[in-house]
């Protein structure tokens, strides 16, 4: 029986919260949604395949959607192009417009058909400061407006989104994996790899990996070239 959606990208933030997850969950009570959105760093999509079916999650949907239209995130249009630069200088050119309000709205709405009550996103305290859409008060105000506007609303449960790393730096999730036994080569975080999906090491996110994993003075596992 399903209990719990968790948006689930193979990087390590939700690596980690799957891995904790299945502390309290069966693998059978767990629905992974992934989603294919036109991002340069497919390689994120093989990674999620890859670790689902190391946890033995039977449930991982990937969804395909598209952002093209109007997303002018370098993560879409990559290489960055004139018109794909950012308009505001309060944000990132990795931002990707409701990204996280359209992937939690397609989880409440399979939530709301399949009567699962939590959702689960791992966004950290980077994440939250930087992105509108992964702030705690975003969070708190989507699971707000998803219990009002849904069948939800005549139940006796209501939706939760949980976002427990919300306040957690990369390097304390990464801490916690560990002692999870989590295996962090496979999990994948660069923005703009090679064609092979190996990573830049130059990209924000790479650097941002490399910091975590130097913090904790552990070697930063990457995915092995074959
Ligand atoms: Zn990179």
């Amino acid at each position: 029986m399903l209990k719990s959606i968790i948006l689930f990208s193979g990087g390590i933030d939700s690596t980690t919260l799957l891995a904790s997850l299945l502390n309290d969950f069966d693998s059978n009570n767990i629905l992974c949604l992934s989603f294919d959105y036109g991002q340069s760093h497919k390689r994120e999509i093989q990674s999620a395949k890859q670790i689902t079916s190391i946890y033995s999650i039977k449930n991982h949907q990937i969804i395909t959607l598209s952002f093209t239209e109007f997303a002018y995130s370098s993560l879409i249009h990559n290489p960055v192009n004139t018109e794909g630069k950012i308009h505001t200088n309060s944000l990132t050119e990795t931002y990707v417009p409701f990204r996280n309000m359209v992937f939690l709205t397609y989880a409440s709405a399979l939530a709301e058909k399949l009567c699962i009550y939590d959702i689960y996103i791992g966004v950290n305290k980077t994440d939250s400061e930087l992105f509108p859409d992964c702030s705690q008060s975003f969070i708190k105000s989507f699971e707000e407006t998803a219990n009002y506007g849904s069948s939800f609303i005549g139940r006796s449960k209501k939706l939760r989104i949980h976002a427990p790393y919300s306040s957690l730096e990369k390097h304390e999730i990464i801490k916690i994996g560990l002692n999870l036994g989590v295996d962090y080569s496979i999990t994948h975080t660069c923005y703009f790899p090679d064609e092979k999906g190996f990573p830049c090491g130059k990209c924000d996110s790479c650097k941002k990996r490399e910091e975590a994993f130097n913090f904790l003075n552990i070697n930063n596992p990457l995915f092995k070239k074959e």
